[in-house]
């Protein structure tokens, strides 16, 4: 959400949060983010004094007692008994400190690095709890295992895989070109029996929890591919809906799915995209590649999925191939 905020260098930033908590000045809800070399603090009024913008903002996950003893919301997420804070939260020991007196808490990591490679994984520190990675996340009626250092996982966009489960019909086929451990794969799968999913993932780490959660929801109807997405494609045909979760490069893909997709068929494609230009640079471009492939595509929707860094959002087009 946008919201007013301070802009500071990175140096200064734990010096000037306590003071915008002192001043009850720094909005709590939100989560504090990275811009460069700068900090961007999000505030519910103006302080003189400093920079002021204006920004989106995520909005945090609230844990009353948690905020109660620490006198703030902590920028994490959970995943299953596994706290994640954030990369640039500063006060990330005393926040684990609070966070594992919370008994459905086992372990809390902060983030390392950025998700980075071909796998979409990070490292972590461990802050406090057992010294593991592996986890059970339950997420719209399905169960997960996966273990966060070795596989991409997020809890973030589990509305926006319920929105895609919620366009499929039973009897479909869908291919989930990035699968990793199967969110969106394992979800059809289970909405819909008579739907037929074909899930490929080049990560051997995320192939084996694929199959675990396969098993985990008693799944028949998930065919698992390990590979490139671009080899492993060949020779799918008549898909009603194709599934391209791998942002950064999912372009380099289309190809494959124009090859795998029938008449009429879905295209659910997701991006990181600048603000001043988020879905019209894209939509030319699918469109000049989908002239190539001799096909013809309809834009159906587009969307902001969620804030990804500053001024840059993960977006998703729906657009039906013709
Ligand atoms: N769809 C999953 C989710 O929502 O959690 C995973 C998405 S993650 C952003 C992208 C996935 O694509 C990773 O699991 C990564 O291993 C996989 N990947 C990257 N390059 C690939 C390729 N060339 N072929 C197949 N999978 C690939």
């Amino acid at each position: 959400m946008e919201s007013l905020c301070i802009i500071i260098p990175k140096k200064d930033g734990e010096k000037t949060r306590q003071k915008l908590i002192e001043l009850g000045a720094i909005d709590k809800n939100l989560k504090i983010k990275p811009d460069g070399e700068n900090l961007l603090i999000p505030i519910i009024r103006q302080v003189e004094g400093y920079d002021i913008g204006k920004e989106d903002f995520e909005i945090l996950i609230k844990d009353e007692s948690v905020v109660d003893a620490l006198g703030f919301t902590p920028a994490c997420e959970i995943v299953g008994d596994i706290a994640i804070i954030d990369q640039y939260e500063s006060d990330a020991q005393q926040i684990a400190d609070v966070m594992i007196r919370n008994k459905k808490i086992k372990t809390v990591v902060q983030a390392a690095s950025a998700v980075t490679g071909e796998y979409r994984i990070r490292e972590f520190t461990f802050l406090a709890g057992e010294k593991k990675t592996e986890t059970l996340y339950r997420e719209n009626g399905c169960r997960y295992l996966l273990d966060i250092s070795r596989v991409y996982f997020t809890p973030r966009l589990a509305t926006e895989r319920m929105r895609i489960a919620d366009q499929v019909k039973d009897g479909d086929r869908i291919v989930d070109m990035f699968a990793g451990v199967g969110p969106f794969s394992v979800l059809i799968a289970k909405k819909f029996p008579g739907a037929q999913v074909i899930a490929i993932d080049k990560n051997p780490d995320a192939i084996k929890y694929l199959r675990e959660n396969v098993r985990l929801n008693k799944l028949k109807n998930v065919e698992i591919r390990e590979g490139d997405a671009r080899e492993e494609i060949k020779g799918i045909s008549n898909a009603d809906h194709v599934i391209m979760n791998l942002p950064h490069s999912g372009l380099e893909f289309l190809e494959g799915a124009f090859g795998a997709i029938k008449k009429g068929g879905v295209i659910h494609f997701y991006a990181i995209a600048h603000e001043d230009e988020l879905f019209e640079g894209l939509l030319k471009e699918i469109e000049e590649r989908a002239r190539h492939a001799n096909v013809h595509v309809i834009l159906l929707n587009n969307r902001i999925v969620r804030p990804y860094a500053p001024y840059q959002y993960n977006i998703c087009i729906d657009f039906q191939v013709t």
